[in-house]
Formats: structure tokens, sequence, C-alpha cells
């Protein structure tokens, strides 16, 4: 990676000033899934054990719109990170301004101060500079670690990077590069990408990206739908995005021309679906042929047993996996096999796989076998632009290694 990192900082004697990804869902003042908290854990530990001075972390959490919400409050946050770090984490009720400057003076040395929800400052997400220097002038040294933000251009993430001498990526950043990095330049073959979910113009950029670059693409998911309409099978009240037929069509006219066989095409397509009048919990199913015109005008819902097992057989023999979006609507259990055995596949794996998506994690975990996917992204909208080729702001912004 050409990026500068934390391990490239001095550090010693430094206030550290670390955005985070801590945006973790929390109820009734109590965080869930820290996840996302974990994975950061070890560049706090980078940085104290590098000797910093203190350590200042920043995250936003949930979409305040520029105004404090308490319900939006990272104090719980900071509560739960002095638990998995086993220190005290002193907490800064506004992330600017006096008191944050006093908490981080009075820090002992190797003190770790969460400041406030980023965003309950309108100039957050306007990359303000004036508000980006104010953040700045908690701290000497910028480091960023929040990969699931890194696709914004806001003020803790791009414009605080000009007012402070030294920046890098932050270990967890690091690793999120370095597993999609190494996908996209220079990935151990066969290169497999699954990708479902509910729309395809989330991920047009990312399947145009991928077609010249995998050996096989598997398609899942109501995205399926619009591929299908646009080749003229029957697709009842399936979800469709029919101003997306003309690009599903270029796509599929790309991937053929790009060397693939009939017997071993490049794109691959269900070959049949679990079939029912809505997506809900007790309503009668069928599985159908996906050219079978007795879908009538109800919905496809899930990958049939057939398509899992096409899919099973191509993931077998992968050296490389990116998975995003579920191929049915798996949370409810009458259309979550489809998912649930392309997780199984992807995880008997010997390669690498990659796994990125906010419900494509939840599949994953529910399937159970998340801790044996090499790489699980913390970033849903990051790995997409990421994986669509695009260059995230907050990564472009630091400078290079030199
Ligand atoms: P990710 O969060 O992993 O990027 P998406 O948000 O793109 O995934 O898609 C997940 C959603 O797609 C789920 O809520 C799932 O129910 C829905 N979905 C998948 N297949 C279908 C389908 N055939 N019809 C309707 N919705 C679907
Ligand atoms: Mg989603």
């Amino acid at each position: 990676m050409s990026t500068r990192t934390i391990r490239d900082l001095p550090l010693e004697g430094r206030r550290v000033f670390l955005r985070v990804d801590f945006n973790v869902p929390i109820k009734n003042g109590v965080v869930g899934d820290d996840t996302r908290m974990r994975e950061s854990l070890p560049t706090i530990r980078h940085a104290l054990d590098a000797g910093a001075r203190a350590v200042i972390l920043a995250s936003h959490l949930g979409r305040p719109k520029g105004t404090p919400n308490p319900e939006m409050s990272l104090r719980p946050v900071a509560a739960r990170l002095g638990e998995l770090l086993g220190a005290a984490v002193a907490f800064a009720p506004d992330c600017v301004g006096p008191e944050a400057e006093r908490l981080v003076r009075e820090a002992p040395r190797g003190g770790v101060v969460l400041l406030e929800n980023l965003r309950f400052h309108p100039e957050e997400e306007k990359n303000d500079p004036a508000f980006a220097q104010a953040l700045a002038s908690l701290a000497d040294v910028y480091v960023n670690d929040a990969f699931g933000a890194a696709h914004r251009a806001h003020a803790s993430v791009d414009a605080i990077v000009r007012a402070l001498p030294e920046a890098g990526a932050g270990l967890l950043m690091e690793k999120e590069l370095r597993y999609l990095g190494e996908a996209l330049a220079n990935p151990d073959r066969p290169f497999v990408a699954v990708l479902g979910g509910a729309k395809v113009s989330d991920k047009i950029e990312v399947i145009e990206n991928l077609v010249p670059r995998v050996d096989r693409l598997l398609i899942g998911g109501a995205m399926a739908y619009t591929f299908f309409k646009a080749i003229g099978k029957p697709v009842g009240r399936s979800l469709v995005e029919d101003d997306k037929l003309e690009a599903a069509r270029e796509i599929i006219a790309r991937a053929r021309a790009g060397g693939a066989t009939p017997a071993s095409p490049l794109l691959l397509l269900p070959v049949d679906h679990v079939v029912a009048e809505r997506p809900e919990a007790g309503v009668p199913t069928e599985t159908l042929e996906t050219d079978d015109p007795a879908i009538g005008d109800r919905m496809g819902l899930d990958i049939g047993p057939q398509t899992q097992a096409v899919y099973a057989d191509v993931l077998r023999d992968a050296q490389t996996v990116v998975w995003n979006g579920p191929m049915g609507v798996f949370e409810i259990d009458a259309f979550a096999a489809g998912t649930i055995a392309v997780a199984r596949a992807v995880a008997a794996v010997r390669g690498t796989t990659i796994v990125g998506g906010g419900d494509s994690i939840a599949a994953v975990r529910k399937a159970g076998v998340a801790d044996r996917i090499t790489h699980v992204s913390t970033g849903g909208g990051a790995s997409l632009e990421f994986l669509a080729g695009r260059t995230l702001a907050g990564v472009a912004v630091l400078p290079g290694r030199t």
C-alpha cells in the first residue's frame, strides 16, 4: 500500500487524533454489536504502546443532521470502550470547545478521550475548514481508521488532514485497503464475485468494474430480476428496476465478450427460484425454474436448490471470493436457504474470502460462518465504492509513503 500508516508516524509524546467508525447500534443506552469498536482496538493500542501522550477518538453515530440528539450520543460507547480497553476513557460532551480541550490537556500520559458525535455539528458533513481546525487543535497527529466513513469528504475525514502536520491510515483502514485492493489488483485465481441484494442501481458500477477482473460473477437476490426482464424472462411482480434494463443488457453483452464460453459463462444468473405472493413468513411458496411462466404475478424471493448447487460448485474451485448482497429475503426463514447455502460455500473456500455489506455480514453471522471468512469488511458503502473502482476521499487525502 502506498498510503502512509500509523506505523510511519512519530507518536511518542504526541496527541493523536484518531478518526474511528464507532457508528454502532445503541439500544436503551447500551451498545449492541460492538464489532466495529473491537476492530479499531489494535490501532488504539498501537498508539498507546508507541507512547502517545493522549489518544483522542472521534466518530459519528447515526444521522443527527447537525443538532445534538441524546439518542445518538456516543456516551454509551465510551463506557463500552473502557471495558474493552481495560482502561479509563474520558468522554467529552462536545467534540470541540473548551471542555474537550480541558479533558485532553488534563488527560494523564497515555490517556484516552472519546469526543461526542461529530455530526452534532452541521460543519462536519459540510467539510468546514474552521470546524476541522477546531478538531485539529486538540492534537498533533491525525490517523484515520474509519474505513466505513472514508468515502465521505467530511471535516473529520478530509479537511482535518490539511490542518495537521502528520497524517496516516490506522491499522484497520490498512487491513481493509489491503484485502479489497489485492482482490481487485492482484487476485489469486479463479476469482469469483457473488453479488446480490435489493437493487441493481446500488451496485451497477461494482458489476461493471468487476466484469473485466473476475473469472466468474454469480448473481442472486432481487438484482437478478432486472437482468431477467432485460433478456425477456418472466419476472412476475419481482423487484425490477426498469430504468436499468439497458445497463443490464450491456453488462450481459460485455460478460459474453470477455472470452467466456457457453459452457463456462462469466456471468451466472439463477436457474431456479422460490416464488411467493409476497415476502412474508407463512405464505405458500413454490420452487420454479427461472424461465417458467408459472410465476404468474408472484415474486421471486430466493435462489432455488439447483442454483445453490451450481454456485457452490463454482465456489469450490475459487481462490479469491468477494461477496456482497444476500441471495434472497434472508430475514424470513422461508427465503433464507439460498443465502445460507452460499454463506457456507464461501466459508468452505480455501483461498481468500471477503464479505462486505451490512446485510451480507448479518447473513454470514446468521449462517454461523463469520469466523471462517478471511475478511469481513466493516464498511458497507465504502467497500462498495472501493469495489466500484472509485478512490475513497478519506484515503486520497492521506499522504503517500516516502
Ligand atoms: P448489503 O447490505 O449486504 O449490501 P443490500 O442492502 O444490497 O445488501 O440487500 C439486502 C436486502 O435485499 C435484504 O433486505 C433482502 O431482503 C433484500 N433482497 C434480497 N433478495 C431479494 C428478493 N429476491 N426480493 C426482494 N428483496 C430481496
Ligand atoms: Mg443493506
